[in-house]
């Protein structure tokens, strides 16, 4: 054995509590057994988790409470990791944009370049967590865990889940297992991979699922119970955007029978750099939006056709002639992340079989 796997073994790390036997964890962890406990920092941006009851108007409200309010609320987060909290933003993820995701992208990055900080926690609204929780797994250049968590009851209802997802989150985001997964999202006891998981329900409180994927492990006794690892890639598709303070603007058409080309137009007149096709079936489009798609990408839009169907993958040159209309299949990506993607490779590159590469990468 090791020295750190002896150190490991008196401080009381079991073979499961770091994963399946025989697996290194990928960072050092000497730094954090020597200082005691791990360091973990709680980001807030607002949501349900945040929110409170109302009585007048609508039910609740999101993003209300402070974080110190949230992590005051839930004593036992103390005796997980020694936690400081910070106040990003507190809105309903509703109101969520690329501004909001460089200020996180800038923080967390800087954050986990200090080697005192061991993990992130971000909690958020679920409406658009997934597209949060993607934008950071692109743009996150540390193998540190950031994970995301959010909750479906607000603070203060019968049942309220925030405490319990917030406890989860914290025991994931300072666990060295956890580490090198890419961005992790957290809840109803389920641990999801940000490029898989998408929010599936408006109503349970296992609003999230990851369609293709499942889940990589479970939350039971404040220990991470893994199902299938899949091996941790040291090669992962990662965008700097230290230097940003905006994105290019990509847009989303959905579809439909009888879909129009308009939205498509407004788009590109508009001057949207990219556009995301939220397709039926396998990405297929409507006849008249298909020749404002090829339209747009003749004139330099790159356009992108995902899925409005939840699970499955846009694949190249099933139905439509990606080819020829110099389109970029999403794959597994789902319309908003694909879009998070496009985003990101508009400020690399506007070819569109170098974003492609990138689509087939993540
Ligand atoms: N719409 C709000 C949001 O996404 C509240 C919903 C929630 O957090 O579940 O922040």
């Amino acid at each position: 054995m090791t020295f750190f796997g002896k150190l490991k073994k008196m401080m009381g790390f079991s073979a499961a509590q770091a994963g399946r036997a025989g697996e290194t964890d990928p960072i050092e962890p000497s730094a954090r057994l020597l200082r005691g406990r791990p360091k973990v920092y709680v980001l807030a941006t607002g949501g349900t988790i945040a929110g409170r009851l109302a009585s007048t108007g609508p039910r609740y409200r999101a993003g209300v409470l402070g974080i110190e309010a949230l992590l005051g609320a839930v004593p036992a987060l103390r005796g997980l990791a020694d936690l400081s909290g910070e106040q990003v933003e507190n809105i309903g993820s509703q109101d969520m944009d690329e501004f909001v995701w460089l200020k996180l992208a800038h923080r967390v990055n800087a954050l986990l370049a200090d080697p005192a900080t061991d993990g992130i926690v971000i909690t958020h609204g679920t409406d658009t967590l997934e597209e949060t929780a993607c934008f950071l797994d692109l743009t996150v250049r540390s193998p540190k865990p950031v994970v995301l968590v959010g909750a479906m009851r607000p603070a203060g209802s019968p049942g309220a889940d925030g405490p319990t997802n917030l406890l989860d989150a914290v025991t994931v985001a300072a666990h060295p297992s956890a580490a090198g997964r890419g961005v992790l999202v957290v809840m109803h006891g389920s641990l999801f991979e940000a490029r898989d998981v998408a929010k599936v329900s408006s109503l349970s409180l296992s609003a999230f699922a990851a369609p293709n994927a499942g889940a990589v492990g479970q939350l039971a006794d404040g220990r991470i119970h893994y199902g299938q690892r899949a091996a941790l890639s040291p090669e992962r598709l990662v965008f700097d955007v230290s230097g940003l303070d905006r994105l290019p603007a990509v847009g989303i058409v959905y579809g439909h029978a009888g879909a129009s080309a308009t939205p498509v137009k407004a788009l590109v007149d508009a001057g949207c750099r990219g556009i995301v096709s939220a397709g039926v079936g396998s990405g297929n489009v409507h006849r008249d939006v298909l020749a404002a798609l090829a339209d747009a990408s003749g004139r330099g839009v790159i356009v992108v056709r995902a899925s409005r169907v939840a699970a499955g993958l846009t694949l190249r040159n099933v139905e439509v002639d990606d080819n020829r209309f110099g389109f970029v299949a999403a794959g597994a990506l789902n319309p908003q992340k694909a879009r998070v993607l496009l985003q990101l490779a508009l400020t690399r590159t506007r070819k569109a079989e170098a974003i492609q590469k990138m689509f087939d990468e993540y």
